[in-house]
């Protein structure tokens, strides 16, 4: 599975103005390197800084996408926005199901499941997040937890181009904790089996993150585990340099 191009995503959440934009830029001309043959780099600004963002980074590899979308094209949604508004700010990928979008906005998995699809539709990639509670790891659930998120969240016609997935336990995410290497291998390789058993060889080619406290100094360590194909970045992609420095650990 080491032949999957890897994927490098920041999710910059509830942060950044105008003011940041310096770093949208930063990290455009960063990722200008012969690096970017071999891994993609993303990053998810609010959706405020969308389409400016888009236009900063025109001549960079680094491709712009958002954190969240309406599961329908348009109608009276006050405050969404929809897949297809992202694609019209020339966003290529959108960010589904983020943990903090399920707990806080009681988004259930079929509602994930229908986010993406709309992402699908729009020519979006998905990046579909899942991961277990703390309850749920100290109570030995992660794998059932991820069986069902990935049954109900990702929807039937997705594929290795359209799909991403990232495996965030919502106990790493902003924490600083980070779970073992085993845990990370298992969840991984468990999913992997999953997505291979229900699409064949868009299973085995579609990418898994791992999300949750990645920093610079453990990046390294986070892309050798099998099945990791990449990561999703909040804290750490906020700063160019931070950001950065992840990228250098591909
Ligand atoms: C996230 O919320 O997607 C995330 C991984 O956050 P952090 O890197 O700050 O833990």
């Amino acid at each position: 599975t080491k032949t999957i191009r890897p994927l490098l995503a920041g999710n910059w959440k509830m942060n950044g103005t105008r003011a940041s934009l310096d770093q949208i830029k930063a990290i455009g001309d960063g990722v200008k390197t012969p690096l970017s043959d071999k891994i993609d780099t993303l990053l998810c600004p609010p959706a405020t800084l969308l389409y400016v963002a888009t236009a900063l980074c025109d001549d960079s590899p680094l491709a712009i996408g958002a954190q969240d979308c309406h599961q329908q094209v348009s109608g009276p949604h006050t405050g969404d926005i929809s897949a297809e508004m992202i694609a019209d700010c020339f966003g290529t990928h959108v960010i589904v199901g983020h943990s903090e979008r399920r707990r806080n906005h009681a988004e259930s998995d079929m509602l994930v499941r229908a986010k993406a699809h709309a992402a699908h539709e729009a020519g979006l990639t998905a990046i579909i997040c899942l991961g277990e509670t703390a309850y749920e790891h100290n109570s030995g659930q992660t794998l059932d937890v991820l069986k069902r998120e990935l049954a109900s969240s990702v929807p039937d016609d997705s594929t290795a181009e359209s799909t991403v997935i990232a495996y965030e336990p919502v106990w790493a995410i902003g924490s600083g904790l980070i779970p073992t290497r085993e845990n990370i291998e298992e969840a991984h390789g468990f999913i992997r089996s999953e997505l291979v058993e229900r699409f064949g060889n868009g299973g085995a080619g579609m990418r898994i993150l791992y999300g949750g406290s990645v920093s610079g100094a453990n990046a390294r360590d986070l892309l050798d585990i099998p099945n990791v194909n990449g990561l999703l970045v909040g804290g750490q992609s906020l700063k160019a340099v931070d950001f950065l420095a992840i990228y250098a650990a591909f």
